[in-house]
């Protein structure tokens, strides 16, 4: 028998096999697929039906990229220039226009490519994930690789990742939306459906694209890539993520505005020109191009967008995938950090280190996952029936795999449960195999709305047990008696317990609970209401999961910069509380809990919110509250999350931040940033990238207006007064094109300054044209006036020749741009130092550029020609370069005059601070 081809299903646009007609067995029957498949049948099934993918919508070709540079308001502004210079005659000039043109069409072109790299390469590190049984067990793989007949298992928060027939469901409740439009869960089962049910009632299956709200299920995979029903509608990836963030918009509008007015000015005075300046109406002409060229800051959005790109790549390769853009602006402003404990803050790498069974305290020792170490009872007394109870239910009530052949050994699955399989061997090595001596029935699957996991177990000698483990609180409630040392029952003290539990808490230990209940053997299945009451309590486990030394570190940052740290836990309120002290964090010393939180209202919650820093046995609900309690005392507030029910707390959070290892689907599609390594680090650096770029779009800013500002308050003067240009409006458009542009690219890249991290987080609301970049940019673009005119002036005093002075006063532009270049690279700290001062390998690369460039404008026959300039000797050189060295000085003065300023007023208490 041939498995069938759900390709050619596809392609033929035939209806497929009516696989939710078929019973599980059938299925695999027609799947040949009765084992799980061996590494030789994945292969062979992945030539056959090709990967598990989409196509991706072809991404737009180089042709189209250009097509978009030419429709922008500038190009139509300098090609109707061009136009009219041509039938004027003016050939050279001309020319000279349309070469700017392919210049910011080019330029265009490469920022845009690199934005889209960027972006491409996040989209790979985010390529979903499933969890198969293959050959040697359980296996994450990626979701690509999945091939009709797998053994995929799915959890809450799960992206459906191909079309799968059922085989095990525990309460499983499928999300079809994208495919049927139906928003409410829909209730699966393993139960054959009738021939001809809709898609929507088809619930022995589960479709690809779907999302899993609750429960667990095991299926056999039927239909995978273009072959699913979702590849059958859509058959096409569809990414619509761009660069733009509401900043660059608002950057974009303003260009657009701006470019407009100035064209209204240019045409106003063009026209009052015409009436009553002596000038030509060819030099008027041009003389208004000129100053339109010179006042649209037109190099201004390339800048910012690619100055966007590099943040995200930089972080990404600090291991945070930005998957909304707008995030990277809210990243600097962060002032509150809401994280997870285990696996963030802490590695989450257990290892069982203590157990208290039959009314004992036991001793583990051993490092990692390797099963080498022993549990050691007081004064060395052999182990008890307790404790082998213990690590019996421990090992039962468990659905994580060791891989013990690998050095070190890893853990498939929950590191906890890894750690109880190792706590299992280390009792008895028969333990190993306990899956098949006591084989699983039927489970009640893990869930931090109720904090305990059951399964339901029958030996093969016709008994049957119901073993559970989970917070102890939760199992001490459900239990009426408990086991002594010698495995007898008696009823249950909880007093002596919670006593043993609080303290492995106090120590900073996870704790864990274990209970059984016996049953019948003829139960075949477990609810929950089956063990709400009369269970057995066997013991508590206490788990080390040390905190990582980075975060230690990255809170101590997160300080330093004005940002609270809140721990947010499920895990018991003394061993928040030790770990949260170990980390540095409890600054108030109070630990909430979520009974305690429910107690207050959501004015009070503002208060409690901003002074307690660790809430333990929380639930995502509380997360939620919090966030809004922590915004509405007008934080802005960055959220950590891995589980489906985290997706509402991560989408109302400024920041919401998504676990890439251990977290779901649902939660990375909710987030707006996901951490690669779960790491609480990584969100520090991001916080940090966040902050550079912002710093990097101010400085863009601060670069670029005041050169337009500067050289259009020139002409407009110029104009004005009668005087000639001291600028052409050909060699503005060099300036701005060329010289600018290549000195502008380099901001981008600036590296993080020193003091990013020790100065308190940005207002929200504080806008990028903030009052000092403001004030900088009237500043210098009077300066750069300045320098213009005495430029100008000194050259036409020396040679009477027009040429040569408008050579010199572009020359000296250009040398203001250049020491202004290293002067707004530190915003608010003095620049002249060896560091300021010798740069950057870009800064230096973009500086030999300019040299040669200015070079060839001032001394290459065919561009003094074009441009009208001139040859300049030595003392034209001096000049200029003294002309930048004055401006460098002067903004230093400044900037160290404004500090010595500001800190006067810090030094005083009370005293505002701009
Ligand atoms: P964090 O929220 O910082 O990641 P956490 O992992 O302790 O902390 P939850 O996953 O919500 O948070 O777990 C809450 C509690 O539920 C744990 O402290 C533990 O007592 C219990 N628990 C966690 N995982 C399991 C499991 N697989 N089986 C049984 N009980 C569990």
């Amino acid at each position: 028998m041939t498995a069938p081809s759900s390709r050619t299903d596809a392609v033929s646009g035939e209806s497929s096999e009516h696989w939710y007609n078929l019973s599980p067995g059938d299925v695999r029957a027609r799947l040949e697929a009765g084992e799980p498949l061996d590494s030789a049948a994945v292969t062979q099934r992945l030539q056959q039906y090709g990967p598990n993918q989409l196509p991706e919508a072809a991404p737009r070709g180089p042709l189209a990229r250009l097509g978009r540079q030419l429709k922008n308001f500038l190009i139509y502004v300098l090609l109707s220039a061009a136009l009219i210079t041509a039938l004027l005659g003016h050939w050279m000039d001309t020319i000279v226009i349309l070469a700017v043109v392919i210049i910011q069409t080019l330029v265009g072109f490469l920022q845009e490519g690199k934005a889209e790299q960027a972006l491409s390469a996040i989209r790979h590190m985010l390529a979903p994930q499933a969890v198969v049984l293959r050959s040697h067990g359980r296996h994450t793989i990626g979701a690509a690789e999945l091939v009709p007949g797998d053994t995929l298992l799915l959890e809450p928060g799960d992206r459906v990742p191909a079309d799968v027939r059922l085989e095990r469901v525990h309460g499983l409740q499928v999300d079809e939306a994208i495919l049927t439009g139906e928003s409410m869960a829909v209730d699966k089962a393993v139960a054959s459906q009738p021939e001809g049910a809709a898609l929507g009632d088809q619930r022995s299956m589960v479709f690809a694209g779907t999302m899993v709200t609750t429960g667990t299920a095991q299926g056999v995979v039927v239909r995978t890539g273009t072959a699913t029903e979702i590849g059958r509608i859509s058959g096409l990836l569809r990414h619509t993520n761009t660069l733009k963030t509401p900043l660059l918009e608002q950057i974009d509008r303003f260009a657009r505005y701006l470019s407009v007015l100035i064209i209204v000015v240019a045409a106003m005075i063009f026209l009052a020109g015409t009436w009553f300046s002596g000038m030509a109406m060819n030099e008027l002409f041009m003389a208004v191009v000129g100053l339109t060229v010179a006042a649209i800051p037109e190099g201004l959005p390339a800048i910012l967008t690619i100055t966007l790109a590099i943040g995200v790549r930089r972080m990404a390769t600090r291991k945070a995938v930005v998957r909304r853009m707008p995030v990277i602006e809210t990243l600097g402003a962060v002032s509150v950090i809401c994280s997870d404990k285990t696996g963030t803050l802490t590695r989450n790498e257990m290892t069982v280190t203590t157990l208290v069974a039959g009314g004992e305290r036991y001793e583990v020792s051993g490092t990692g996952y390797s099963p080498d170490g022993a549990v050691a009872g007081p004064a060395g007394q052999p182990l008890t029936p307790a404790v082998s109870e213990l690590a019996l239910a421990g090992a039962l009530c468990n659905d994580a795999h060791l891989k013990l052949q690998e050095d070190p050994v890893r853990v498939e699955g929950d590191p906890m449960e890894g750690a109880l399989k190792v706590l299992a061997l280390k009792t008895d090595n028969a333990l190993a195999s306990v899956d098949t001596q006591w084989p699983r029935q039927d489970e009640i699957p893990f869930d931090a709305e109720y904090r305990f996991m059951a399964t339901l177990n029958h030996d093969h000698h016709g008994h049957a047990m119901v073993y559970l483990k989970g917070a102890p609180e939760q199992i001490l409630a459900m239990c009426a008696e408990a086991m002594t040392a010698d495995g007898s029952i008696e009823s249950l003290d909880t007093g002596p317990w919670q006593q043993k539990i609080d303290d492995m808490a106090a120590e900073g230990l996870r704790v864990l609970a274990f209970a059984r209940l016996p049953v019948s053997a003829d139960t075949s299945s477990l609810a929950i209401e089956d063990v709400r009451q009369g269970l057995q309590f066997l013991g508590v486990a206490g788990f080390m999961d040390p905190p990582r030394p980075e975060a230690v570190k990255a809170i101590a940052d997160c300080h330093d910069a004005g940002i609270r740290v809140k721990m947010i836990t499920g895990d018991h309120a003394r061993t928040a509380g030790a770990i949260a002290t170990k980390l540095g964090l409890r600054e108030t010393g109070r630990v909430l809990t979520g009974a305690e939180l429910d107690q207050v209202d959501d004015d009070e919650l503002v208060n409690l919110a901003a002074d307690v820093d660790v809430f333990a046995r929380t639930s995502p609900e509380h997360k939620l509250r919090l966030v809004k309690a922590l915004q509405a005392g007008h934080g802005v507030v960055a959220m950590t999350g891995d589980g489906v029910n985290d997706a509402p707390a991560l989408k109302r959070a400024d920041v919401g931040i998504a676990m890439g290892v251990k977290g779901s689907e649902a939660a990375r599609e909710a987030a707006s940033m996901v951490l690669l390594d779960d790491n609480f680090a990584s969100i520090a650096a991001a916080v940090r990238e966040g902050r550079t770029v912002y710093d990097n779009l101010r400085k863009g800013l601060a670069f670029l207006l005041p050169i337009n500002g500067g050289e259009s308050v020139s002409l407009i003067a110029a104009l004005l007064l009668g005087l000639t240009l001291p600028i052409t409006a050909l060699q503005i458009l060099w300036v701005n094109m060329v010289s600018s542009v290549v000195l502008a690219m380099t901001l981008a890249f600036e590296p993080t300054e020193g003091g990013v991290m020790k100065r308190p987080p940005r207002a929200r609301s504080e806008s990028l044209l903030q009052r000092s970049v403001v004030w900088r940019v009237l500043v210098v673009s009077l300066l750069f006036l300045a320098g213009i005119f005495a430029a100008w002036n000194w050259g036409m005093d020396r040679t009477g020749e027009l040429d040569y002075a408008r050579t010199m006063a572009v020359n000296t532009l250009v040398a203001m741009e250049v020491f202004y270049l290293f002067a707004v690279r530190y915003l608010d700290t003095p620049s002249i130092t060896l560091r300021g001062v010798v740069g950057t390998p870009i800064v230096i690369g973009a500086l030999v550029a300019v040299v040669c460039l200015q070079s060839l404008f001032t001394w290459f026959p065919p561009l003094n020609e074009a441009f009208g300039s001139a040859p300049m000797d030595l003392a034209g050189l001096v000049f200029s370069v003294a002309a930048g060295v004055v401006v460098l000085l002067l903004l230093e003065l400044e900037t160290r005059v404004k500090r010595r300023f500001r800190g006067h007023r810090e030094a005083k208490p009370g005293a505002p601070v701009s």
